[in-house]
């Protein structure tokens, strides 16, 4: 019986992510709020979905104009439920990272996305150079948050989401690591910490903002970091595939555009 059992576990086809396939959409997941205005429509402005929002990420410039930061959204869906006119809706959309923070504040018209190109700083053109061939180590710092960021951070080192078959593993001391991930506002205990990391680690190196709260502080006030982010992920916390994804993206191995995708998304909407 077991040696049957084996054979069949060798025919089964592996359950780890396909990270060249993955989605930015998942169904089950809440992900970033969308408006649904299509052209010559209007929402009513009565602004009762700025108003709940926690984090002061959405704005309603006018009757078809509203822009949201998604490096301060939650993705609490408290915009979506107020609305009761339905020009808000929960997407799905959980890729919610980029190199560049201006790309994640997005002002949307009509309910289109407007343009805008990814910058890409000089350090993240020389730490990609190296590790999209060798992958990557990250020592990670939990800088005043609550702990879901460094659950799915573990998570992403199961069977599934199998973080060393994309070549990024974790190291005890930042002496050997190539990335510096944190995750929480940075709560003033958490800045000299972080910074000491930062400061020990050898060139070329990333830091990396895990989750909206190391982005933007969420709904505490952000501390002071050791210089901008290199990479910015959002989420409360991030999906451990998301994370993953992030991370491959980071050491130029995944194509992705927040901005693209996100516009595919919203065209395939008004289909
Ligand atoms: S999107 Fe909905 S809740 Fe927000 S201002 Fe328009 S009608 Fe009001
Ligand atoms: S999902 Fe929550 S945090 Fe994000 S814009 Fe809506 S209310 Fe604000």
């Amino acid at each position: 019986m077991k040696i049957i059992y084996e054979i069949l576990n060798i025919l089964r086809r592996a359950k780890t992510m396909n990270y060249e396939k993955v989605s930015p959409i998942n169904v089950n997941s809440r992900g970033i709020p969308i408006p649904t205005l299509t052209s010559g429509e209007s929402c009513l402005s009565c602004k009762s979905c700025e108003q709940i929002c926690p984090t002061h990420s959405l704005k309603i410039h006018s009757k078809d104009t509203m822009s949201f930061d998604y490096g301060a959204c939650l993705q609490c869906g408290r915009c979506s439920e107020v609305c009761s006119n339905g020009k808000i809706i929960d997407s799905g959309f959980v890729h919610v990272y980029s190199v560049d923070r201006e790309v994640l504040k997005v002002t949307y018209r009509n309910g289109i996305p407007e343009e805008k190109s990814e910058t890409i700083s000089e350090e993240v053109k020389q730490f990609r150079k190296i590790t999209a061939k060798t992958g990557f180590q990250y020592r990670e710092v939990a800088a005043g948050g609550n702990n879901t960021t460094e659950a799915e951070l573990n998570a992403s080192f199961n069977a599934l989401f199998d973080s060393e078959a994309s070549q990024i593993r974790v190291v005890a001391s930042p002496k050997h690591a190539d990335a510096l991930v944190y995750s929480g506002p940075v709560g003033p205990n958490m800045e000299g910490p972080l910074n000491t990391a930062w400061e020990t680690m050898p060139s070329p190196k990333a830091l990396v903002a895990c989750g909206t709260e190391a982005i933007s502080g969420g709904l505490f006030q952000l501390g002071k970091r050791p210089k901008e982010p290199d990479l910015f992920i959002g989420g409360d916390p991030p999906r451990p595939d998301v994370l993953i994804s992030a991370f491959r993206y980071l050491m130029g191995i995944r194509e992705f555009s927040f901005r693209t995708e996100l516009f595919k998304y919203v065209q395939n909407l008004k289909k």
